[in-house]
């Protein structure tokens, strides 16, 4: 397993690691070059409001491309970039990128990048984050930090300042994939979420009355703590009108638009500002 080494914990790769076979350490090894050689990339996934017909921003998605040409996907190279500490490289890359090619732009208002709590752990997340939006003049508000309640997430005070800088950047702090954790309803005490993402597990289980009763409970719990909710896998006209009913009015998923590279969401008008292609 990964090496915790106290606070600023940075996590070692260890060869022994049964988890660790041999793609593994190949994806390992790519993703120590990965930025170098343009192996990595972003997508974006449009964020449609359904109160207001428009798109209120994007969520940047990491893909990885191996030197063969084959791409891995994020569920599988993510922890290991975790694990390696890659993470926070390629992290820093992603904050960069998009406030470099899509915010500075103007080609979209408000974008969400993923973080590892792996990030936020290291010192000096927060100011990676004021210098980068100083260098392309963008404010914070248009940024947006989607953190996800993994396994492995312990919420210690590192983690609360750097949420808390982030926020004094005028950035939002996200919840992502809510109810899939175990750490979901601690960080809900702890930390003023913008945003909670709530998982789409819970509106694919919507087919049933069981189902959309616990989501009718997810969402008035959510409610009653204040907080704006998105939901995700949104794949059916039938999903969205669920939702619709259900008076969330921010959502995402294959139905609204697939993840695509920045310059085919302007070729396909889904963007800027707000401009949303009919569907
Ligand atoms: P996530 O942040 O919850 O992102 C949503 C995932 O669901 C994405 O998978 C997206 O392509 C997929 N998705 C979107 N709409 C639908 C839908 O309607 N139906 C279904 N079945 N799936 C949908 P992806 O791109 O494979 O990413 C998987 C996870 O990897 C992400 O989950 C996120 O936790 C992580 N990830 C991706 N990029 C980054 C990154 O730059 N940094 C970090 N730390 N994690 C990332
Ligand atoms: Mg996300
Ligand atoms: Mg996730
Ligand atoms: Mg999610």
């Amino acid at each position: 397993a990964a090496k915790a080494t106290g606070r600023n914990t940075l996590v070692v790769f260890d060869p022994e690691d049964p988890q660790t076979s041999d793609d593994s350490e190949d994806i390992a090894a790519t993703l120590k070059i990965a930025i170098e050689h343009g192996l990595v990339s972003l997508v974006y996934q449009p964020i449609r409001n359904i109160q207001t017909g428009k798109t209120d921003g994007v969520e940047a998605l990491m893909r990885l491309r191996m030197l063969d040409g084959t791409q891995v996907s994020p569920a599988k190279f993510i922890p290991v970039a975790e694990r390696t500490g890659s993470i926070v490289e390629l992290g820093r890359w992603a904050i960069r990128t998009v406030c470099r090619d899509l915010l500075a732009t103007g080609l979209v208002q408000v974008a969400s990048v993923n973080v590892s709590p792996i990030e936020l752990k290291m010192p000096g997340f927060a100011s990676y984050v004021a210098a980068t939006l100083a260098e392309f003049g963008v404010t914070g508000a248009r940024l947006a930090f989607e953190i996800t309640e993994g396994v492995e997430l312990e919420i210690d005070q590192t983690v609360v300042h750097c949420i808390s800088d982030l926020r004094k950047l005028g950035a939002q702090v996200w919840l992502d994939d809510f109810g899939t954790g175990f750490a979901g309803l601690s960080w809900l005490r702890l930390i003023e979420f913008d945003t909670v993402k709530i998982d789409r597990s819970f509106l694919h289980d919507c087919n049933t009355e069981k189902g959309k009763r616990m989501l009718l409970d997810i969402i008035s719990l959510l409610r009653n703590r204040g907080v704006r909710i998105l939901i995700e896998g949104v794949e059916t006209i039938e999903h969205q009108r669920l939702m619709q009913q259900y008076g969330i009015n921010q959502i995402q998923g294959y139905y609204i638009g697939r993840p695509a590279p920045a310059a085919q969401l302007e070729s396909d008008n889904v963007l800027p500002f707000g401009l949303v292609r009919k569907v």
